[in-house]
């Protein structure tokens, strides 16, 4: 089976084609500047990079390009659209409809739909997405996989702000938590690892990169997650704040005079590294800039890697202990520098560093032999978990038509493709 995977942003498409029986990725690409004039870069295994202006005037005509590409004499890999068997699509927000990945149907669009208010940044581009692979490529299988479903596990007790209840009744004001995805690609690979299963575990997933966030997976359930209502809370980011004192806003829209669109966006793209440093929200020029002296550099990396330090603790004690820390994403799978300001002076809690064996970018451990706790680097995949989720959906949903079908007048024949999965079963 071979599965287109989607990531639709505003005015950019990333897109990765993996043959599921090998696992391989068949090609990837990046269109950007959709809506705009149009670029694409795309790679495909055994062909040269193609990188190349296309005016792309919607999403549909991104797909369409893509498509091209991926049949295309110089640059494909495939003979023909047909062997593109399914599409799964990453959507950010879920809202409380989702708890797993759903087969898209008029129903599950209109549920995304609905928790635009919600991610009204991204989900208007992921819809956008389906949309534009319903208009390309027919009635071609398609699958959204969502960056908050594996939070709906998070207990009440962790989800609820201490608000006026009636706004999560009114609102849904509660807290979602975001990367999912790679929260649950990470914690299954870390289990694999410790050689114990996931639903024996305690571990805490630190995904660090521009956006971080810190998920207490309690024997392979989330059950806290430092990112809330939007991507916004939690630790301080690339350019994200994180956790504030809400009066803050007040105080500063009053003393600048600005409006609170303003201030959100201050909050969103001035704050965390960025605006304590004043340098870049780039965690390798902070390093560079703090060993040349710059004090508000140096002062931005503290900042961060305490309140990290801060949420694993709180972690630990919620869930009554924890087997292994689990870094991932830029940040977490490159910068051995900050791991290591994470990771010291943990042994109070069982982690033990070890300093020799921190200088990797790989998969590793990177605490001492005998810690008691495991101090890991997991390179996170979320297209990998979205081909697989999309494979595991559709081949259920096609085994059942083909039952169904049997029952009925024993021909297998497949009502959405037409037959195109019958190798696959
Ligand atoms: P995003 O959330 O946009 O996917 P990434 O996961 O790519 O972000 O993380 C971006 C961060 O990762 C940057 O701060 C950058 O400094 C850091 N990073 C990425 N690659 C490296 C590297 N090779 N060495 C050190 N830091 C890196």
């Amino acid at each position: 089976m071979n599965i287109l995977v989607i990531n639709a942003g505003s005015s950019s498409l990333k897109y990765q084609l993996f043959n599921m029986q090998t696992r391989e990725v068949l090609a990837k690409g990046l269109c950007e500047r959709i809506g705009i004039d149009g670029r694409i870069k795309h790679t495909a295994s055994g062909r040269e990079e193609y990188i190349k202006d296309i005016l792309m005037a919607d999403h549909a005509s991104a797909i369409r390009v893509v498509t091209e590409l991926l049949i295309g004499r110089e640059t494909g890999v495939l003979n023909s659209m047909q062997e593109i068997n399914a599409v799964g699509h990453r959507v950010v927000h879920g809202g409380e409809f989702f708890s797993h990945s759903v087969f898209i149907d008029e129903t599950v669009l209109k549920a995304i739909e609905q928790c635009v208010p919600l991610a009204p940044l991204h989900n208007p581009p992921n819809l956008v997405g389906i949309k534009a692979c319903q208009a390309v490529m027919g009635d071609i299988p398609q699958v959204a996989v969502f960056d908050t479903a594996v939070h709906q596990s998070i207990p009440k007790k962790a989800y609820l702000y201490a608000l006026p209840y009636e706004y999560y009744e009114k609102y849904k004001i509660r807290r979602y938590g975001f990367h999912g995805t790679s929260v649950r690609f990470v914690s299954q690979r870390a289990a694999e690892l410790l050689g114990k299963p996931l639903d024996s575990l305690k571990l805490i997933v630190c995904h660090m990169g521009n956006g971080t966030s810190v998920t207490a997976m309690n024997m392979g359930q989330s059950f806290d997650t430092s990112m809330g209502f939007t991507p916004l809370e939690g630790v301080p980011m690339g350019t994200r704040s994180g956790n504030i004192d809400p009066t803050i806003l007040e105080f500063v829209m009053q003393h600048e005079g600005i409006s609170i669109s303003d201030m959100l966006s201050v909050l969103n793209k001035k704050s965390g590294v960025l605006g304590i440093s004043g340098v870049s929200s780039d965690f390798r020029d902070l390093h560079d800039a703090a060993e040349q002296g710059n004090e508000r550099a140096r002062a931005a990396l503290e900042v961060f890697a305490h309140s990290v330090r801060k949420t694993i603790g709180g972690y630990a004690a919620i869930m009554g202990g924890c087997d292994a820390i689990v870094f991932t994403a830029g940040i977490g799978e490159n910068n051995c520098e900050m791991r290591e300001w994470i990771c010291r002076d943990l042994g109070f809690m069982g982690f033990d560093f070890d300093p020799s064996k921190n200088n990797v970018r790989c998969e590793a451990f990177i605490s001492a032999k005998f810690s008691r706790g495991k101090l890991m680097v997991v390179p996170t995949n979320e297209e990998l978990v979205i081909a697989r989720d999309t494979e595991v959906i559709v081949t259920a949903r096609i085994k059942d038509a083909f039952s169904e079908r049997r029952q009925l007048d024993g021909q297998p024949i497949h009502p959405i493709t037409g037959g195109l999965f019958r190798d696959d079963l």
